[in-house]
């Protein structure tokens, strides 16, 4: 039993699918790493890297040391954990002494991860993260060949687990020229530090949409956020892998993503609403006919955005029930007028994913409030609890 008021389910099936899915796209050569940063993209770090785990994955990567933590509390011994961004100085010894990987992108980490490393006469394991024109975070010179000069030095307490970057935008063909020079950039920089002798133990620069759009920015392990969830990137990169144009025309492929995601809830209670009469806070919602209205235990405060007030849907029986009015803190309402079986109280709401032949996308949502997949998803509190189901 569960006392509240939703539940985000995760469909073992629809992540099996996703996994082998990019286990034959990538190659078998390649590593998949399953990022798992802002709590699994909102689907719950203790109940989704087990579940990978169970699908085949065994590295995931997080953005700090605090995300690093829970992963190492739910994923098995022999998994690797890789974190992508923020780490303290002096939360080193403890990344190092779990064999927990890190980025390091300036000389300050590097040195006081050489300095911990030798206290502590083990290696760190670390990846260089290389400037290549996305101007957020990596070497660059003249740091860049310091920091050669540093780990060429200090081998006996460093361990390249990796040499990476990141893309600026691999998801759109607006960003197609920035990011072809990255690549270039990426291979040309890993050549220099090959001849340089240092001695990397892999190359890894690709999100999902990389893996899609850019394949020769699949390397030897790429990094697979949106898409393990069993999402687009974008609807471009969709429509570019969907239709492919060959000699016979273009050819449509089958959606190969499945949503891991099902996010349901239930009535509350229905009301009619005689016409004339204005429906929740304020004047938004005017019942120009008499109305039927259920009220949803689901608000903003659960990750049901406002800005979908009088915008977004639930579905209940199948079919789409629009809000009416505003969201509110815990709970909305839903216009049931239209559906036929009747509604009552205690009936199940989605909120995300399917019902019977209805289904609601996170981008059908994201659509209408123009706020992106990732930000959507991310806004799920980690207080839902998350169901594994088949
Ligand atoms: C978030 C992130 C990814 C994964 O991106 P998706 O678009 O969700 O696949 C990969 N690499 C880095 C550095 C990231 O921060």
């Amino acid at each position: 039993m569960t006392f509240d008021t939703s539940v985000i389910e995760l469909s073992r099936s629809a992540l099996k699918n996703n996994y082998r899915f990019f286990r034959r796209l990538t190659g078998k050569r390649t590593r998949i790493s399953c990022v798992v940063k802002a709590n699994a993209y909102g689907h719950g770090i203790p109940t989704f890297v087990p579940l990978a785990e169970e699908c085949g994955a065994n590295h995931f990567s997080v953005f700090s040391a605090s995300e690093a933590v829970k992963v190492l509390q739910s994923a098995r011994q022999d998994s690797d954990v890789m974190i992508m961004g923020a780490i303290r100085n002096e939360e080193l010894p403890w990344a190092i002494e779990n064999g927990v990987s890190f980025y390091v992108f300036e000389l300050d980490r590097l040195n006081a991860a050489t300095k911990h490393a030798r206290r502590m006469d083990t290696k760190a394991r670390i990846h260089l993260e290389l400037e290549t024109g996305m101007n957020r975070i990596g070497f660059q010179e003249p740091e860049l060949t310091k920091a050669i000069e540093m780990v060429k030095e200090n081998l006996d307490h460093l361990s390249i687990d990796g040499v990476c970057t990141h893309y600026a935008g691999a998801e759109s063909c607006n960003n197609y020229l920035r990011v072809t020079r990255q690549i270039e950039r990426f291979n040309h920089l890993c050549k220099r530090l090959g001849e340089e002798n240092v001695p990397y133990k892999s190359r890894h620069s690709a999100c999902s949409a990389a893996v899609f759009n850019y394949p020769p920015a699949i390397m030897d392990m790429v990094r697979i956020g949106i898409s393990m969830y069993g999402f687009f990137p974008t609807q471009e990169t969709k429509t570019n892998y969907m239709i492919s144009v060959g000699k016979t025309g273009p050819s449509k492929k089958v959606n190969p993503l499945k949503r891991v995601m099902r996010w349901r809830s239930r009535v509350m209670a229905v009301k009619e609403v005689e016409e004339g009469e204005f429906i929740g806070y304020g004047t938004t919602c005017l019942a120009t006919r008499r109305r039927k209205v259920a009220s949803v235990p689901v608000g903003y405060y659960h990750g049901f955005a406002r800005n979908l007030s009088n915008l977004g849907y639930a579905l209940i029986h199948g079919h789409r029930a629009k809000v009416a009015g505003l969201v509110n803190m815990n709970m909305m309402l839903v216009d049931v007028t239209e559906i036929r079986e009747g509604v009552k109280k205690d009936d199940e709401v989605v909120l995300i994913g399917r019902q019977k032949h209805g289904h609601i996308s996170v981008s059908s949502f994201s659509d209408m409030t123009r706020n992106p997949t990732w930000e959507v998803l991310t806004r799920l509190p980690a207080e839902i609890p998350r169901l594994i189901v088949d």
